[in-house]
């Protein structure tokens, strides 16, 4: 952190993204990584894993409604969905929204991720007490191992593969969660930059394809994260993320949202040609 107040994430060893900040909320160090939140000028509260932006409130949303509204509306009765990670409550807040579920599992592995964000940034955690939470301080590699419930759809709001998240981008990990879905189960995973970070892209899918019949990444795009275009994993037993998508449950749902639609919901599997060719053959 920069004693003159801005606060740098650096990516890798060429690019930095710069962001004034105007007051230091929380700082602190669990056993899993370092834990930041502060007051930004111009983007809110902003949550830092590790010095790596995870939220900020002026663009959370974008992230939110893509992880969690494109498989919560292919998969017709979703009931019980697993958040793996989304400490900062918002994934949660989003899947919560939808009438079917009936209950919402997240197991986070760092209580101080979820502590700092219920006392300092409402916006994404105001629904972590919810009656139909079920909130679990754990190992989410340990969670799809070990448990025997089945869930509809499963949602990977991780961070960037080091350290706890490194085996939420593996083949074990995803064997365990094939089989904790349910028979017409999706699971949508934090599926990095197509700029920045192809290489992980192309290890996730190949990662996806070898478990599940077919594996897809939508993309959207992120004011806050290096290079804006980012994106997400989709994978299920059964569905097609387009094909099974009828829009009309958009509109018959009732919600209303500021970036997801339905037209958008489509579009977002459509991906730049770079990104296509990077993936070919996977
Ligand atoms: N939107 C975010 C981003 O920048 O990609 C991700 C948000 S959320 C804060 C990511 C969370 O995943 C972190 O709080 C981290 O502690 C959690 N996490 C990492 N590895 C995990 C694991 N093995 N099991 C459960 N949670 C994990």
């Amino acid at each position: 952190m920069h004693s003159d107040l801005w606060i740098e994430e650096k990516f890798s060893d060429f690019l930095g993204l710069r962001i004034k900040v105007e007051k230091v909320l929380f700082s602190g160090k669990s056993e899993f990584q370092s834990v930041d939140v502060v007051e930004t000028k111009g983007h809110g509260k902003m949550l830092l894993n590790d010095g790596l932006i995870m939220v900020t409130e002026r663009d959370e949303f974008a992230y939110h409604d893509m992880i969690a509204h494109v498989p919560l509306f292919v998969h017709p009765n979703p009931k019980n969905v697993l958040v793996i990670g989304g400490g900062d409550g918002g994934t949660a807040r989003e899947v919560l929204r939808h009438a079917s579920v009936e209950k919402c599992t997240m197991v986070e592995i760092d209580a101080m991720v979820v502590d700092a964000c219920k006392e300092h940034i409402p916006q994404t955690s105001k629904d972590l007490e919810h009656p139909k939470m079920n909130l679990i301080i754990g190992d989410g590699v340990k969670f799809v191992n070990e448990t025997t419930e089945k869930f509809d759809v499963i949602i990977v709001d991780s961070t960037d593969p080091i350290g706890p998240a490194q085996p939420l981008f593996g083949e074990a990990f995803y064997q365990d969660v094939y089989n904790c879905l349910a028979d017409d189960g999706i699971v949508v995973s934090q599926g990095e930059s197509s700029w920045y970070a192809m290489d992980i892209q192309q290890s996730l899918l190949k990662v996806l394809n070898s478990v599940f019949p077919n594996s897809y990444l939508y993309s959207f795009s992120n004011l806050t994260y290096p290079g804006g275009l980012w994106s997400f994993t989709f994978a299920s037993k059964q569905y097609h993320p387009c094909r099974d998508f009828n829009p009309e449950r958009v509109s018959e749902s009732g919600l209303s949202f500021d970036y997801y639609n339905a037209n958008l919901h489509t579009a977002a599997f459509a991906l730049p040609s770079f990104a296509l060719n990077g993936l070919k053959g996977l």
